[in-house]
């Protein structure tokens, strides 16, 4: 927490829970929409050529309004079938083959490329296919460096897991390539580098390599000035924090006392803290040599 040579005033102008929840409940939603990359690919295909020709705006090239989209997914690609006695089931739509446009749209091509075929491919080979556009590139390439250029970006965000989602979020945030972020209310409020993100347990049910790019998202928002509190029991996560308030001795009832606090180095030689002689084992030779040093 940063503290000001005045005492007691606070720095902190918002404050953003990030969990794990879904970014969107239909396949309206995308990580694509999610990072507002969409507007400037429609705007790109809009002013190809072909388009000009035909008269085709940016709004053909949604898949949320009519004119363009598949009418009989309504732009979703998929259909979602009702069966009695059973769950609901979702099938590629017939007409466009899970495409979402139909063929007059799809025979707009951008190198080769119709925005059918964009929304399939990766964030990986988005970034590299839209090179000679800056403002698609940005938050394409902030994306990739924090692990997710895996994503396709027409994948439904209801199929992200919840790991994938927080990561999203999180590098929503991050003030290169800024795209919309999950409140825009809060974007609107906070001034740069005064934003607290609250989070609780981000590593439930991540693979380790998740949790190392999600540290790296977390390392990143605290790079530029931000505070980030995590409620935690992964022990990776915690030899990262700057400082640590050891809560014990026990687990439930006979817990929520503070029985340390300092930085990983720190309670890692207390006596007290359960959690030392754990901590004490992932803490890197080079951590422990910069606080020595320190
Ligand atoms: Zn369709």
């Amino acid at each position: 927490m940063q503290k000001s040579s005045a005492g007691c005033r606070c720095h902190i102008e918002a404050v953003y829970e990030v969990d794990q929840s879904p970014i969107g409940k239909t396949s309206r939603s995308t990580p694509g929409t999610y990072v507002k990359i969409f507007d400037e690919i429609r705007n790109l295909y809009a002013q190809l050529p072909v388009s000009r020709m035909r008269g085709y705006s940016a709004s053909r090239f949604s898949f949320n309004a009519e004119g363009g989209r598949c009418e009989t997914c309504k732009g979703q690609g998929v259909i979602k079938l009702e069966m009695n006695f059973l769950p609901e089931a979702l099938v590629p739509c017939e007409d466009c083959g899970g495409r979402r446009y139909n063929p007059q749209t799809l025979e707009v091509l951008y190198n080769e490329k119709s925005i059918g075929d964009v929304m399939e491919m990766t964030i990986d080979e988005a970034a590299e296919f839209f090179g000679a556009h800056p403002k698609i590139v940005r938050p394409l390439s902030l994306l990739v460096e924090t692990g997710l250029g895996y994503l396709k970006l027409g994948q439904p965000s209801p199929t992200l897991s919840g790991g994938e989602a927080q990561r999203l979020k999180l590098v929503t945030q991050l003030k290169r390539g800024v795209g919309r972020a999950e409140n825009e209310r809060i974007r609107k409020m906070r001034k740069p580098g005064s934003t607290l993100y609250l989070l609780e347990e981000p590593t439930i049910g991540l693979h380790m390599a998740d949790v190392d790019l999600l540290l790296k998202v977390l390392h990143r928002l605290v790079d530029e000035g931000n505070t980030v509190i995590v409620i935690e029991h992964n022990l990776s996560v915690i030899a990262e924090a700057d400082y640590i308030v050891d809560l014990g001795p026990e687990a439930g009832a006979d817990g929520g006392r503070v029985v340390a606090v300092g930085t990983p180095e720190q309670i890692s030689k207390r006596r007290t803290s359960r959690t030392a002689p754990f901590l004490r084992k992932v803490l890197r030779p080079t951590r422990n040599k910069q606080a020595r040093s320190s």
